[in-house]
């Protein structure tokens, strides 16, 4: 008989990681999200080989206590929730205390940190879940992590990433969606030294957008808002003569949380009426705000899928304000006429 044995944090760790770190897009996720949570302005994230050989990303939000450096890699550690109530009001992108553990344990980790109050920083470097080294090191306020060699350790995890190009092309959507999340924090994504995002952080979509898909789209975008009782809806969504082969140039992002979500974006779509050519899609970016306690984005380890307590609602408003506000340029009844 085998005995039943609890696994080491390590190997749970490396588990984990098999969630929420499929590819190093992930990775860049993750950390660009925990910027954000410490409320960062600006966020350089630096990336070799597709992110495959090292990931950079350097924020100056609050930074991390000398004290709590080691701790921010421990499993199901954090500093976002305390209590089940805090779970059903989720007002930051992460909570689970999930992602540091798993990026160390399949890769090269060093982390430098600082918060404001204090005259040094903390330097952690650990590799394949394994602490190298802690030490003091001079900083100034905020955080600068590198990832390297990601899955190093899971050779079957190395071998089913795609090619670098398609790897990168998922690092520039995950930071395209963040940067369109978040207009008012400032994005700078390089890759090989080569510039690929960069956003201002002053606030506007529309520059965001330009920035993201091209100032001729940005200048096709019209505006359009609404509220009700339980949602707030605003956003930007291209004139029926921008189109695109498919729904993914439909953003969604609810409590400044990029997710996916069919019927959402289908009533982006449905907005439209007949004015889409069949199998055409918009470029739309759609934020809406609505109470924490009717979303449960606790659903999945990326957080990617969330549950809605009132979609049928937020459905109808949707496709009302859009449908609306495209009524409202007064189209030549011929969309087509540009194909
Ligand atoms: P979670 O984001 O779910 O809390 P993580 O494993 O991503 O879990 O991070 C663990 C903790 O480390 C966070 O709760 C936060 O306190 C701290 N942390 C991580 N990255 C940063 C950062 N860039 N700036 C400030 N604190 C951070
Ligand atoms: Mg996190």
């Amino acid at each position: 008989m085998t005995q039943i044995q609890v696994l080491s944090e390590n190997l749970s760790n490396q588990i984990a990681a098999g969630e929420v770190i499929e590819r190093p897009a992930s990775v860049v996720k993750e950390l660009a999200e925990n910027a954000i949570d410490a409320q960062a302005q600006h966020i350089d994230i630096l990336v070799e080989d597709a992110g495959i050989k090292s990931i950079r990303v350097i924020d100056d939000g609050n930074g991390i206590p000398e004290t709590e450096a080691l701790k921010a890699f421990e499993r199901h550690a954090t500093s976002k929730i305390t209590s089940r109530h805090d779970l059903f009001r989720i007002n930051s992108l992460g909570f689970r205390g999930e992602a540091l553990p798993s990026i160390a344990s399949v890769s090269d980790v060093v982390l430098k940190t600082a918060t404001a109050d204090q005259d040094a920083g903390k330097l952690v470097h650990i590799r394949g879940g394994e602490v190298q080294e802690e030490t003091g090191t001079t900083a100034r306020k905020g955080t600068d992590i590198t990832v390297n060699d990601v899955f190093y350790n899971t050779p079957a995890r190395l071998k089913y990433l795609k090619s670098q190009s398609t790897e990168l092309s998922k690092i520039v959507d995950v930071v395209n969606r963040l940067a369109l999340s978040h207009p008012d924090v400032s994005f700078h994504l390089v890759h090989q030294k080569k510039e690929l995002l960069r956003t201002s952080g002053n606030g506007e979509l529309q520059q965001v957008v330009a920035a993201v898909y091209g100032i001729q789209q940005a200048r096709k975008m019209i505006a359009f808002s609404a509220e009700d009782d339980d949602f707030k809806i605003n956003g930007l969504t291209s004139l029926p003569e921008l189109t695109r082969a498919n729904r993914s140039y439909i953003s969604l992002i609810i409590n400044g949380r990029y997710i996916k979500n069919y019927q959402l974006s289908n009533a982006v779509v449905k907005g439209y009426g007949s004015k889409l050519m069949v199998g055409r899609f918009p470029i739309s970016v759609l934020e809406i705000e609505m109470d924490p306690l009717l979303i449960d984005v606790n659903v999945h380890p990326q957080k990617h899928e969330v549950r809605l307590s009132k979609e049928t609602e937020l459905v109808a408003l949707i496709e009302n304000t859009i449908y609306n506000r495209i009524a409202q340029e007064n189209l030549v009844p011929n969309a087509y006429q540009n194909y």
